[in-house]
């Protein structure tokens, strides 16, 4: 479904130097009258915090991800040092819940429509869906405001959206990217299905997608750190091997078999360290996978 969504990322700092990264989902009345903190817009309603200790999984960070690289393709105005590291969130307050709200996308690349019918907005009769009207307006909504974050995932409509704009807006896009105000997650070409695509196609259109955003936007701040399959029906351990030999931090879905899900909430598993291979030892096949608990979208 074509949607902007809100999601919520939040840092918890146990020292000065350590620190944990939570995906929180809403499920609790308790934990969300204890949050202290707030990014972007708060939404109502509970919470579930989870976690991801970024010192597991840093080691697969390269170091372009952390420090220098080019920010873009250059030109006559190099953009400053980047800021789009873990390093750039908001203070928090070690001794409270910090929460941080990041609004992100879920744009089929093909469903009820086209995709050029879901770019530019006709056969609103089938969906209403346009997705270069969600890029326009989240570019106006960061611009000027340095305390907003939106995640953007689908690389083919940001791509196509990218080739109509003019320098201006490509400047801009490139700071509010280099800042850490506009990030790229996933990176491929599409959100593609789990189940029955070969592994060789979903490497191709993966690799399209991230040339695209490193043509674009240049390292390390066009290279995306998290996986993003929150609609695909049913997830294959291929696709955590291979995101993680991808480079990934981590990886987040949402479509799972009710009775896992029930089970992981009673286990408070929804997240885990999913071993991607047997053959492939150790880290190299490791990733961080959250799965959402009430899918991809609030609800009310
Ligand atoms: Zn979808």
């Amino acid at each position: 479904m074509v949607r902007s969504i809100m999601m919520m990322i939040g840092y918890v700092r146990e020292s000065s130097d350590e620190a944990r990264m939570i995906l929180l989902n809403r499920h609790n009345d308790q934990e969300a009258n204890n949050l202290s903190h707030t990014c972007l817009q708060a939404s109502s309603g509970p919470y579930v915090l989870t976690g991801l200790v970024r010192g597991q999984s840093m080691h697969r960070i390269p170091p372009s991800h952390v420090v220098g690289g080019t920010g873009g393709t250059g030109g006559p105005n190099p953009l400053p040092e980047p800021k789009c590291h873990y390093g750039n969130c908001h203070p928090t307050d070690p001794k409270k819940l910090n929460v941080h709200l990041v609004p992100h996308t879920h744009n089929d690349v093909g469903w009820l429509k086209t995709l050029d019918q879901y770019y530019w907005g006709s056969k609103q009769g089938v969906q209403n869906a346009g997705v270069q009207y969600i890029l326009d307006s989240v570019v106006q909504a960061l611009d000027g405001e340095p305390d907003r974050r939106f995640i953007y995932v689908e690389t083919a409509f940001f791509w196509k959206w990218w080739t109509h704009q003019t320098d201006t807006v490509k400047d801009t896009v490139k700071r509010l990217v280099n800042n850490g105000q506009l990030e790229l997650i996933s990176g491929g070409w599409s959100m593609n299905d789990e189940a029955n695509s070969h592994y060789s196609a979903i490497i191709d259109q993966m690799t399209w997608g991230f040339k695209r955003l490193r043509d674009i936007l240049g390292e390390p701040c066009g290279v995306p750190r998290i996986g993003w399959q929150i609609d695909p029906f049913g997830h294959s351990r291929e696709q955590a091997s291979l995101l993680a030999q991808m480079g990934f931090d981590g990886m987040f879905f949402s479509r799972l078999d009710y009775e896992d899900r029930d089970k992981r909430v009673r286990d408070r598993t929804l997240e885990m360290v999913w071993r991607g291979s047997d053959d492939i030892p150790g880290e190299r096949s490791d990733l961080f996978t959250g799965a959402m608990y009430l899918g991809y979208v609030i609800r009310d």
